[in-house]
């Protein structure tokens, strides 16, 4: 069983057939999957979705493309919002130097706020994190000072330093189809150091298909694709690979109830 950790199901890419995709995704054999917030504006929508499906949980947060469109929220709203019983994450957060669609402070305080969030909601934060590899570690030991938070970077793209920074700091690490790209070479590499017990996939669906579906809309059943290159470059079996990240997943976000399946054995 594979849990993909990080999907937009929101995105319009999919409103025409999300039960299809989601049938799909329980046929590849995924457990769980959850829906990453990028704006806090949609949150009746990504919520409504959550809600449809029995293995569909959610986040709230606004994306840093977003953080200056997005209502700016407070660390009490975002608490309050996080609040609902299949919303088990905070997120997504972070700051992107590749697209810099927001000013950076924006994203900054923007950011921080969501650190605030996880930390007095319990709830793990899911980063963002491109092209600002300095920063985001900066500000992550900076904020893991004034008191522990749980957190991810999702999707991750980064180098070594930076890995190295959030591991040190009890995050965790997810890897997206980028990892099978032939090109992603330095990226296996890093993704070979970091322990299989902080290990999670993901799709960041409907961007960036892995190999050999690469270009197509990504969905959350190509997460097994991942998971395979994953298995590869730590030199596990596939099983192993997702128990694995199946546990890791259900730990980080301990509020998402196990499947029945993984809680009867
Ligand atoms: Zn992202
Ligand atoms: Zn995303």
């Amino acid at each position: 069983m594979l849990i993909d950790s990080h999907c937009h199901l929101d995105f319009p890419d999919f409103a025409a057939e999300r039960d299809a995709v989601v049938a799909r995704a329980r046929a590849a054999g995924l457990g769980r999957m959850i829906t990453i917030s990028t704006r806090i504006d949609k949150y009746d929508e990504i919520r409504a979705i959550a809600e449809s499906y029995d293995d569909v949980f959610f986040t709230v947060g606004t994306h840093p493309h977003q953080a200056h469109l997005d209502p700016e929220a407070s660390v009490e709203r975002i608490v309050e919002l996080a609040a609902h019983p299949r919303c088990v994450g905070i997120g997504e957060a972070g700051l992107d130097y590749h697209y810099d669609q927001a000013p950076r402070d924006v994203a900054a305080r923007v950011f921080r706020t969501h650190i605030a969030a996880a930390r007095i909601s319990g709830l793990p934060l899911v980063i963002h994190a491109r092209d600002a590899d300095a920063d985001v570690a900066a500000i992550l030991e900076d904020e893991m000072g004034k008191g522990a938070f749980k957190a991810l970077l999702h999707c991750f793209t980064a180098g070594p330093e930076l890995a190295a920074a959030a591991l040190r700091l009890g995050l965790s690490i997810s890897f997206s189809g980028v990892l099978t790209f032939k090109n992603s070479v330095a990226l296996r590499e890093v993704a070979a150091s970091v322990p299989l017990d902080r290990l999670l996939v993901e799709t960041d669906a409907p961007f960036l298909a892995p190999m050999p579906l690469r270009g197509k809309r990504n969905e959350p059943a190509f997460v097994v694709h991942t998971a395979a290159a994953l298995a590869a470059v730590k030199g596990v079996t596939p099983e192993a690979l997702a128990a694995a990240t199946t546990a890791n997943v259900l730990k980080l976000f301990s509020k998402m109830p196990a499947p029945a399946a993984l809680e009867a054995a």
